[in-house]
């Protein structure tokens, strides 16, 4: 069955469409929503059935309903975050409206049109017209594949991001102090909240974001996604060098010859890919070989340097292998957990860094396998990743006191802590997470 897809509060116009859509030959189901954030929160599971979006501007709230019903423009922000799925057909007399959602859809690439409602029977003769010829001209062009336990790993994905997104609000908040940080986080002295958390963050929702919808790696969805948010919130501790990729492929480049170009040409071996890859490993963490391809693929959209993608590569290892060793102890756990990661992340100075650290005792002080191993202070891959693998493999079951450890280190702090968060997370479990701690995150962002 093909599904039309609709925003639309008007009981009126509802009934004119659902009678011109039951005309249509060819068998269409008409979906409608009567406020944008109902649509936004439900419409993606329509994508793979979807053969026309029309949306309306202007929503009134429903009679006993006091929450604001949003309007067409939320919808079509939100569905410019996404590829193109099938021709749009906006149908809102709000004419300034009407631009700015056109615009926001076709600058995202999608097929968009619109018609004015004019004289009483425009539903019935040029909306009718105009989107028997838009599902005449254009078809489905979404793609996803989904595997049957989808959820079950979208849920493990939500468990990586909230420590990862807790490790980075604190690493930002406590990196002044960060000495005394596990001292402080042991003894439940938090800081004020709201906790903003920063661009690891950002990028995260956005891996966890595509492989919700596609159940794979799309690197133009991923591109896309990435600088999307960075547009509507630039102001997150980015890299400097992201920056400049991320506003020039809003402003039209491709993400590959952005990523390729960085550091004249070198790629980017920035702690980036690393960073933001904890809920891909969980998404991935039954299928090793099938984790790591998804974590080059999604370096690749901004560091192509093989230190860069090896990073990420085995940070995504980590996080599967936090997950398949949950029930392992604590003294069994750091053999096998590097025994894999070195046995698929390519031959680099982070692979050679990840075998010192896996040679390197549980006993020894982790200030020390710090300064051995790199604090993150380079902001580089190498410089990050050992380090951060060490303390998931030593303290894989206790999630406050592995952040406070990770941050008291310094270095990069935000980094090092969203990291390992994102890992921890998942072999330690959500009852290791404080509810107090997810309660004072910033709201409305994850
Ligand atoms: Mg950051």
């Amino acid at each position: 069955m093909k599904t039309i897809l609709m925003l639309e509060d008007n009981d009126e116009r509802i009934a004119s469409f659902q009678k011109a859509v039951a005309g249509l030959a060819g068998g269409y189901d008409l979906k409608i929503w009567r406020d944008a954030h109902s649509m936004i929160a439900e419409c993606a599971e329509f994508f793979p059935s979807a053969a026309l979006i029309c949306l309306d501007h202007d929503l009134n709230s429903q009679p006993g309903v006091k929450a604001d019903p949003g309007t067409g423009l939320d919808a079509a922000i939100f569905l410019a975050d996404f590829l193109p799925v099938c021709p749009v057909l906006i149908h809102s007399s709000n004419i300034d409206r009407v631009y700015s959602m056109h615009n926001e859809m076709r600058f995202a690439g999608w097929r968009v049109d619109r018609v004015g409602p004019l004289g009483a029977d425009w539903i019935e003769t040029t909306w009718l017209t105009r989107m028997r010829e838009l599902l005449a001209e254009h078809g489905n062009t979404w793609k996803a594949n989904l595997p049957p336990d989808h959820n079950e790993r979208v849920a493990r994905m939500q468990l990586s991001l909230d420590g990862l997104g807790l490790g980075d609000a604190l690493g930002e908040m406590l990196s002044y102090q960060s000495a005394n940080a596990a001292q402080r986080l042991n003894a439940n002295e938090l800081p004020a909240g709201p906790w903003f958390h920063t661009d690891d963050t950002e990028m995260a929702i956005s891996i966890m974001a595509v492989l919700k919808s596609h159940g794979e790696l799309n690197q133009d969805a991923l591109a896309r996604r990435f600088a999307r948010r960075f547009e509507r919130d630039p102001d997150r501790g980015y890299g400097s060098m992201t920056r400049i990729q991320l506003r020039e492929i809003n402003a039209g480049a491709k993400w590959q010859e952005m990523a390729a170009k960085a550091f004249g040409g070198q790629g980017s071996m920035g702690n980036g890919g690393a960073m933001r890859v904890g809920p891909l490993g969980a998404y991935f963490a039954d299928d090793l070989a099938r984790c790591a391809d998804a974590a080059r693929q999604s370096a690749l959209v901004t560091h192509t340097h093989p230190e860069g993608v090896a990073g990420a590569i085995a940070i995504a290892l980590g996080a599967a292998m936090t997950w398949q060793l949950r029930a392992v102890p604590a003294t069994d756990f750091a053999p096998r957990f590097f025994g894999e990661i070195l046995r698929l992340t390519p031959e680099s100075k982070v692979g050679r860094g990840i075998l010192l650290a896996s040679q390197t005792p549980a006993g020894v002080p982790f200030q020390d396998v710090a300064r051995l191993l790199g604090n993150g202070s380079l902001v580089t891959a190498p410089d990050t990743v050992p380090f951060c693998l060490w303390m998931a493999a030593h303290y894989p079951h206790g999630f406050v006191d592995v952040i406070g450890k990770t941050i008291s280190v310094g270095g990069d702090c935000d980094t090092n802590a969203a990291i390992v968060g994102g890992m921890v997370a998942l072999s330690a479990g959500r009852e290791s997470i404080p509810n107090e701690w997810l309660e004072a995150r910033e709201k409305n962002l994850l």
